[in-house]
C-alpha cells in the first residue's frame, strides 16, 4: 500500500488531499498541529507536533517512510505574515528546509525513492514585471510570506539537484468553503450570506483593486498529486490564468444573492490594505497542462457560488 506523509493537514488543501488519498487506497500520515483534529479526515493516522521541531518530524519520517510528501504547512496568511515575520520565517522557510533534508534523509536510510510536493505560491514573484508569470520569471517577493516561501522554493530546487524528486508546486490563489473565515474571499462570501440573511448591512474590506487569480482548492491538490507523481521532477506554475479584482469577487458574491447595487453594501477601511501588495498576480500554467494534463475545472461565479451557497446553509 502507497504511503503519503502531509504537512498541514487541518488547513483548506490539507483535508482535500487527505481525503483523495484516501480514496485512492493510500496509507496517510500527517503532521498536526491543532489539537482538534480535522473532520474531513476520517482514515487519516495524526502526528501532533510542530513543523519547526525538525528533529522530531526527521524521526517520524525515517520511521514511516512514506512514498510521497506534501509540505502545504504554512503561515498562509500574508497579513499574519506582516504581523509575525519572524515565525514566518522559520515555519515558511527553515522548517521546509528541514523538511527536505528529513526526505532524502529518509530516501537514504530506507532505500524507497521519495517524492516530495513543496506548497509554494505566487507571492514569491511579488511585484512581477511581466504578467502572466511562469517558471521563468524572476523572483521578487514584497511580503515576509513570499521572501520565506521563495527561500523554500530555492532550497526545494537544491533538493533536486541532490537526487530527490522534488517540486515547488507555485499555487495562485484557490479558495472554497473550506477557506478560513480570515481570508478576504471568506470575508466576502461570509459578508454576502449575512447581508442576504438580513443579519449585517455591510462589508468592510482593504484594496478593491489587488487583483489575484482565483481557482479551485482541489483542482490545485490535484496539480500536486499529478507533479508528485510525473516521471520527473520540476517546478509548475499552477493558477487559471484569468486574473480579477477583488472588486469582480465583491460582485459576484452579492450577485449570487440577488443584489446588483453592490457598492452601497461595501465599506473600504485603509487600516486594512496592505504595506505591500501585489497589483497583478495572473498564472501562465502552460507547463502544468502540457506535461501534467493539468487543468482548472470550475468556473470564478461558480467558486464563489459555491462559497455564498455553503454560507448561507451554515447560517
Ligand atoms: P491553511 O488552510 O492556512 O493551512 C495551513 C496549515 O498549516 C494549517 O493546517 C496549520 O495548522 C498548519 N501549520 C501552520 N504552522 C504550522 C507548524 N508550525 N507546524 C505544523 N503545521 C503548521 O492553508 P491552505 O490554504 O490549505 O494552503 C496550503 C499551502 O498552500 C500553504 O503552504 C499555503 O501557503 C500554500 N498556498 C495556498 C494558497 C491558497 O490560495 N490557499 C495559495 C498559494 C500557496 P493549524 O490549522 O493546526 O494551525
Amino acid at each position: 500500500m502507497p504511503r503519503a506523509f502531509i504537512t498541514g493537514i487541518s488547513g483548506q488543501d490539507g483535508s482535500y488531499l487527505a481525503e483523495r488519498l484516501i480514496d485512492e487506497g493510500y496509507d496517510v500520515h500527517a503532521l498536526s498541529l491543532s489539537s482538534e483534529p480535522s473532520p474531513h479526515c476520517p482514515g487519516v493516522v495524526l502526528h501532533r507536533g510542530d513543523l519547526t521541531d525538525v528533529d522530531r518530524v526527521r524521526s517520524l519520517l525515517v520511521q514511516i517512510g512514506p512514498d510521497e510528501i506534501y509540505n502545504l504547512a504554512a503561515i498562509s496568511s500574508v497579513a499574519r505574515s506582516w504581523q509575525e515575520p519572524d515565525l514566518t520565517a522559520r515555519v515558511n522557510g527553515l522548517a521546509a528546509v528541514g523538511l527536505l533534508e528529513s526526505a532524502l534523509q529518509a530516501q537514504e536510510t530506507t532505500g524507497r525513492a521519495v517524492r516530495f510536493v513543496q506548497a509554494s505560491s505566487a507571492e514569491i514573484f511579488g511585484e512581477p514585471a511581466t504578467s502572466p508569470q511562469d517558471e521563468e520569471t524572476p523572483l521578487r517577493p514584497v511580503n515576509p510570506y513570499g521572501a520565506a516561501k521563495a527561500y523554500a522554493h530555492l532550497m526545494t530546487g537544491v533538493y533536486r539537484g541532490r537526487g530527490l524528486h522534488a517540486v515547488s508546486a507555485i499555487l495562485y490563489n484557490h479558495e472554497s468553503p473550506r477557506r478560513p473565515a480570515q481570508f478576504v474571499t471568506r470575508k466576502i462570501t461570509a459578508g454576502a450570506a449575512a447581508i442576504a440573511r438580513g443579519e449585517a448591512d455591510t462589508i468592510t474590506l482593504g484594496n478593491l483593486d489587488a487583483r489575484r487569480d482565483w481557482g479551485w482548492a482541489p483542482d490545485y491538490v490535484d496539480a500536486m498529486v499529478r507533479a508528485a507523481r510525473a516521471e520527473s521532477a520540476t517546478d509548475y506554475v499552477v493558477g487559471t490564468g484569468v486574473g480579477r479584482s477583488v472588486r469582480d469577487f465583491v460582485a459576484a458574491a452579492l450577485g449570487h444573492v440577488g443584489i446588483g447595487d453592490w457598492e452601497r453594501h461595501v465599506r473600504v477601511d485603509p487600516t486594512f490594505v496592505r504595506p505591500a501588495d501585489p497589483s497583478d498576480l495572473t498564472a501562465d500554467a502552460t507547463l502544468a497542462r502540457e506535461r501534467l494534463g493539468w487543468r482548472p475545472t470550475v468556473s470564478f461565479e461558480e467558486i464563489v457560488g459555491r462559497m455564498v451557497e455553503a454560507d448561507l446553509t451554515a447560517i
